[in-house]
């Protein structure tokens, strides 16, 4: 019997529950009928624990999360904690817990399911079977970088100022996990920046270059510009398997692959740190959607993002790779079977609530683990 799991589960507000329930009807069906047990620990994040305890994440969550293998987020945010100041908005919670876990390496998959290849603003045949993994660095460049601010430079003038910078330690470390990924996929990665007008994307390129040389010439590597790259990725999509980028180009071209497979509500992620001296890279998943206030507490949700990030979980934490594609089987068989949550209804398909694709789900996975 294999050692227990350890997980935390911070289901945050608005559908985050909703949907993190579902997860732990798979993580019960999963100590059942497999060899593995979790030990599930919860806790408060975001707008639950500024009602509770005043911050959107306390202290002990954070020493919580750092000692479990893996964190499964739900969402943070909504109408009651708006207009607020910077540290008592919901998302200050996530923003701690990725600066405290390290979080440098952000996943994002684009996945066409076949039954959904209908719902993309493509046309089908553009993004049927469609799978690429974009990688973003999510810890450093513009966002963080110093100087900024905005400045008054006199006679009624103002100066806006960001820095975008990259270290060459800052580099590798998420290239090195996005080479590593695309050994387990279709062993190809493309390298994004704007190396024609920006020095840090010139430096960016150079190391991605000679890591590539050093540690992974088996891969094959290739470079293309941003926005080469967002214009690739609309007009031939499949030519991609795992894209790796920086922080700003990441956020913009992770949204861009992910709407061309429909809906919020099938999009999981996951957010990697360094590997720690006990061999454990810490770890947290999430759905790429929001909290869905308009929609809380009625069980409307599509649970299938917070599922699927559970299967990222047991993939990529846990090295669990059979059960995870046993989750995203039973997820593509109920959707081939016609069930859709409301955001993903069809003509002609059966719409269904939160709770009653999760007990597809678990029928699913009763069939194909028989
Ligand atoms: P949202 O993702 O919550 O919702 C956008 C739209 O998509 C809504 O119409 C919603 O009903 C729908 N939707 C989202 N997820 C769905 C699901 N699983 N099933 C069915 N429909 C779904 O984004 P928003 O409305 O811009 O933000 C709402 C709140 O969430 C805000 O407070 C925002 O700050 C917060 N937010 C949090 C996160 C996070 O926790 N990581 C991310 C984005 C937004």
């Amino acid at each position: 019997m294999a050692a227990n799991k350890k997980l935390l589960m911070l289901p945050g507000d608005g559908i985050g529950p909703e949907v993190l329930r579902q997860v732990r009807r798979v993580i019960e069906w999963m100590d059942r009928r497999r060899t593995v047990t979790f030990d599930v620990e919860e806790g408060l994040v975001g707008g639950a624990a500024l009602d509770a305890h005043g911050v959107a994440v306390t202290d002990e969550t954070i020493a919580k999360a750092l000692a479990v293998d893996a964190v499964l987020f739900g969402a943070v945010g909504g109408p009651k904690w708006e207009g607020k100041g910077f540290d008592k908005r919901p998302e200050a919670g996530l923003l701690r817990l990725r600066k405290d876990l390290g979080l440098f390496a952000n996943l994002r998959p684009a996945t066409v399911f076949a039954p959904l290849a209908d719902a993309s603003s493509l046309k089908p045949e553009l993004v049927r079977g469609l799978d690429i993994m974009i990688v973003r660095e999510l810890t450093g460049g513009v966002y963080f970088g110093e100087p900024r601010g905005i400045t008054d430079i006199g006679n009624g003038e103002r100066r806006g100022v960001n820095t975008q910078v990259y270290t060459t330690s800052e580099i590798r470390r998420v290239a090195a996990v996005a080479f590593e990924l695309a050994r387990k996929r279709k062993n190809r990665l493309c390298s994004v920046e704007k190396h024609n007008v920006m020095e840090s994307g010139l430096l960016w390129k150079e190391e991605v270059t000679a890591l590539h040389k050093e540690s992974f010439a088996d891969v094959e590597l290739s470079h293309m510009l941003a926005d080469t790259c967002a214009m690739q990725l609309v007009r031939n999509p499949g030519q991609f398997d795992v894209i790796v980028t920086d922080n700003l180009f990441g956020d913009i071209l992770s949204d861009e692959a992910a709407m061309l497979t429909g809906s919020l509500g099938m999009l999981p992620s996951a957010s990697l740190g360094a590997v720690d001296a006990s061999g454990r890279r810490k770890a947290l998943y999430e759905p790429i959607h929001g909290s869905a206030p308009d929609i809380a507490g009625r069980d409307l949700a599509n649970p299938i993002a917070m599922l699927l990030s559970f299967a990222m979980c047991l993939r990529y934490s846990f090295d669990m790779q059979e059960d995870a594609a046993l989750v995203e089987k039973a997820v593509e068989a109920v959707l081939a079977g016609g069930m859709r949550t409301a955001d993903i209804m069809q003509p002609g398909m059966a719409k269904v609530s939160t709770s009653v694709m999760g007990d597809s789900i678990l029928r699913a996975l009763d069939k194909l683990a028989a």
